[in-house]
């Protein structure tokens, strides 16, 4: 058993794709399927991605103690995630939060743990919308 110790959340940087087809990405990268835990598609439905037990491919140097999830879509130019995928977001996280005893302290945006822009927005909106729905 894996001990969960983050959640990092990343976009797709693509248009509004399949979980296939990023399962088909990142099997043409090496990977022997997607690196993500879940991936939120376009309308916020929540799929599963590789099985939680098992180490993903989504953040180098976080991969063994971490939870990755992925919205599809590009949010790097400051286009906001929508109304649907964000509520998924939200909901899915904390449901992991719960479930692994992890603080809101413990969600990350890839982009705060390695050199990149994923995902987009600001984690901080997140953990922010995490605490609201927590108190509310
Ligand atoms: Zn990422």
């Amino acid at each position: 058993m894996r001990t969960i110790r983050k959640i990092i959340v990343h976009h797709s940087a693509s248009p509004a794709v399949s979980l296939e087809k990023i399962d088909e990405w990142h099997r043409e990268r090496g990977f022997d399927m997607v690196g993500y835990h879940f991936v939120i598609q376009a309308g916020g439905m929540v799929r599963l991605g590789r099985p939680i037990d098992r180490t993903g491919a989504h953040c180098k140097g976080h991969n063994s103690d971490s939870i990755g999830v992925c919205v599809v879509g590009s949010f790097e130019d400051g286009t906001p995630v929508p109304g649907s995928q964000w509520a998924a977001l939200v909901a899915i996280v904390g449901d992991l939060v719960r479930q692994y005893g992890l603080r809101f302290s413990d969600v990350y945006g890839h982009k705060e743990l390695g050199p990149t822009l994923c995902p987009g927005f600001d984690p901080a909106l997140l953990r922010d919308a995490l605490i609201d729905e927590c108190e509310t």
